[in-house]
């Protein structure tokens, strides 16, 4: 039976709370999920939630964090827009998880094949999308590696999962130059803040080494 974590939250580090998420999406890989009393949940939760990690990711169907890291009611707070790009809205939402819900760990997770990210890379503009194509490009701008302009599209996968780990490292440097809040709360160790790419293929969240602030 699932035993929901409520009480213990408190106490949770952020490298404990990064441990439950690499074991969820284990479990998620193995096709194996723990069972869950979703009514139970609905009366533990129906007050309070207490989530021990929030999420800023794509809006992609076929990326919900619930599910790839194998987790319920209560225990991740989502943000979910295309790209994961870090909005004003967006870090505002990351703020009052880390400091009024008490969740200790910040994830930004892109995923493999974003068609946001390959909206960015062929500079696509309609309607509102332009907006989030905006958020992205600066991870264009900083990806030097690929010279022929011709294959800084999206027609170039590898060129685009480039692009797609730049823009998870620029959204997080962009929430910690946003957020005094979240900034200050890394800075004295009250919460961690990662980076992570989803593999569509392979179900698997390959959380980046570098982005890792515990
Ligand atoms: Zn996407």
């Amino acid at each position: 039976m699932y035993k929901h974590p409520l009480l213990d939250r408190d106490k949770m580090t952020p490298a404990e709370a990064l441990d439950i998420l690499i074991e969820g999406n284990h479990r998620f890989i193995n096709n194996y999920s723990v069972e869950k009393d979703f009514q139970s949940l609905l009366r533990i939760t129906r007050d309070k939630q207490h989530p021990f990690a929030s999420f800023l990711s794509c809006s992609d169907s076929r990326a919900p964090v619930e599910l790839v890291f194998d987790q319920a009611l209560g225990d991740v707070f989502s943000v979910r827009l295309a790209g994961n790009i870090a909005s004003d809205k967006a870090v505002g939402s990351l703020e009052f998880s880390s400091k009024y819900l008490g969740s200790k760990l910040v994830v930004v997770m892109g995923h493999s094949s974003c068609g946001a990210v390959k909206a960015a890379c062929d500079d696509f503009k309609d309607g509102h999308i332009g907006e989030i194509i905006n958020l992205i490009k600066p991870s264009i701008r900083h990806e030097k590696t690929v010279t022929n302009p011709e294959q800084r599209c999206s027609k170039n996968a590898d060129f685009v999962e480039k692009i797609n780990a730049l823009n998870v490292q620029y959204q997080i440097d962009s929430i910690l130059r946003m957020s005094d809040i979240i900034a200050d709360m890394v800075e004295a160790r009250q919460i961690g803040i990662v980076g992570g790419i989803y593999d569509l293929n392979t179900g698997k969240v390959n959380f980046l080494e570098n982005t890792l602030r515990i």
